[in-house]
């Protein structure tokens, strides 16, 4: 059950030490409850609304101070909760947050469970549910198109373009029902043909925005991929010289990436999650066959490859039974030619037989040499799967499956007039579709679907 009735208090800042930290109250006495904690050497010390006061927050029961603070007041309903809000900012060590959040609750507040500041912004009808998710995806976006478009979402945008369809499918259900409830007053019924026409035009602006968030998922989850090639071919460094930094340990020993390594970059607003695999050989080594393993493991998982080259050495049987494996797998494939500052020192001793297929990238892990072609590479690889990720797109597999039932109960309406159903059929799918839309919105939610959502959230959001 959703109870907005106590005070809710929680630290809104993440855990560790920060230059500041916030605790945030949020409840009808929010103002009281800050008020019991505050000292300051104005003589009026009521809190006003929109203000931000200077002073000490002190225990209740002692009156020793915990920390210089600043209270930020927000008074019902201009606030995010549209409840009166406290934001205390105190210095963010652990005693002065858990001093002043263990006297809130000694004063009468509750911990907030995870999301609860957002889960009242919904109850209290400021934001819908597409809104609320939209602050996780915020708080989660990892590439610059993530967060627009979750800000767009956040905006209302996204629920003002699917407020259209919706009210489209009402307008229709309405057309459909009037002659049937009112038979006396001889409405006239809205033709076969007229109703196909609307339920096809809906179910085609369904689909589009279907089709674009699948795409748009590219944005925020990301892709992964792989770096693979045998042993010592410079996968470790390709991995460093892509992420800029020292991550993977760069050895001179064939054999030693035995773990995956993982970390992410963005390119062209899509995060690409890399991964250093072992390198991949026939290998009697237990220890290197279960790399091997997880190399074969990672790839299972990536959606592209990039298939690492010793230039020195060209290309070896070895290479060749790896790409073998990649091609028999059907992941998009990026070779790179690794160690081409070697090139003019050093003559490579097979280079005639690097016959690896258009597409192939020289670079040097070592200088840096290629890398930004290779980042563009990829980018362009990847980016066809995440173009047209603009315009209305959701967030989740929620709002995914919603769209889906959305969409089949208007098909199934279409069946029904096809198959000559009387207008009844139909109007119980319309009936189904709207549904699916006041779900869509947070209009028609079971609790359980708000614990699952804003169980996601951290508290304090
Ligand atoms: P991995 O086993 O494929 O991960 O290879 P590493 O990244 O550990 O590199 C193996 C060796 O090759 C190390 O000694 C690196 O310094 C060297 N190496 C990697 N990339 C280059 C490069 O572009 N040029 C040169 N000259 N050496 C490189």
């Amino acid at each position: 059950m959703d109870n907005c009735e106590d005070t809710i208090v929680a630290i809104s800042t993440p855990p560790g030490e920060s230059g500041i930290g916030v605790i945030r109250l949020s409840g009808a006495r929010s103002l009281d409850i800050a008020g019991a904690m505050f000292r300051s050497s104005r003589k009026d010390m009521r809190l006003r609304h929109s203000r931000i006061h200077y002073g000490h927050a002190v225990y209740p029961e002692s009156g020793d101070v915990i920390d210089e603070v600043l209270l930020l007041v927000m008074k019902s309903p201009h606030s995010y909760t549209r409840e009166d809000v406290v934001e205390i900012q105190c210095h963010g060590g652990a005693l002065p947050m858990t001093g002043i959040l263990e006297s809130s609750i000694r004063l009468g507040a509750r911990l907030a469970g995870p999301g609860e500041f957002t889960r009242r912004a919904f109850m209290n009808g400021r934001i819908d549910l597409l809104q609320a998710e939209a602050v996780i995806e915020l708080i989660r976006s990892r590439s610059e198109k993530a967060l627009h478009m979750a800000s767009r979402q956040l905006g209302g945008k996204v629920s003002e373009e699917l407020a259209e369809i919706r009210r489209r499918v009402v307008e229709l259900l309405v057309t459909v029902e009037a002659p049937l409830d009112f038979p006396d007053e001889e409405i006239p019924a809205p033709s076969d043909r007229e109703l196909l026409s609307s339920l096809t035009g809906l179910c085609d602006d369904i689909g589009k925005v279907i089709e674009r968030t699948e795409t748009s998922r590219v944005y925020r989850e990301g892709l992964r991929c792989a770096i693979v090639g045998k042993p010592n071919v410079g996968k470790s460094s390709l991995l460093n010289a892509l992420v800029g930094q020292e991550r993977a340990i760069v050895t001179e020993f064939p054999g030693t990436t035995r773990d995956s390594i993982e970390c992410w970059i963005s390119i062209r607003g899509i995060p690409v999650t890399l991964l250093d695999t072992a390198g991949l050989r026939s290998t009697g080594d237990p220890i290197e066959r279960e790399g091997v393993r997880k190399t074969e493991e990672a790839l299972l998982t990536s959606d592209c490859a990039l298939m690492v080259i010793d230039h020195t050495t060209g290309v070896t049987r070895d290479d060749e039974e790896i790409l073998d494996m990649l091609k028999e797998r059907e992941l998009k494939v990026i070779n790179v030619i690794n160690k081409c500052d070697l090139l003019l020192s050093e003559k490579p001793k097979a280079s005639s037989s690097i016959t690896v297929g258009e597409g192939s990238v020289s670079v040097s892990a070592m200088t840096g040499l290629g890398i930004d072609i290779l980042k563009e590479t990829i980018g362009s690889r990847l980016s066809q799967q995440g173009e047209r990720g603009d315009g209305c797109a959701l967030c989740s597999t929620r709002h995914l499956e919603v769209l889906i039932r959305a969409r089949e109960a208007l098909k199934e309406a279409q069946t029904a007039i096809r198959e000559g159903f009387p207008h009844d059929a139909c109007l119980v799918e319309l009936k189904r579709a709207q549904y699916s839309f006041g779900e869509l919105f947070g209009e028609d939610y079971s609790v359980e679907v708000l614990d699952t959502l804003f169980s996601e959230f951290c508290v304090g959001k």
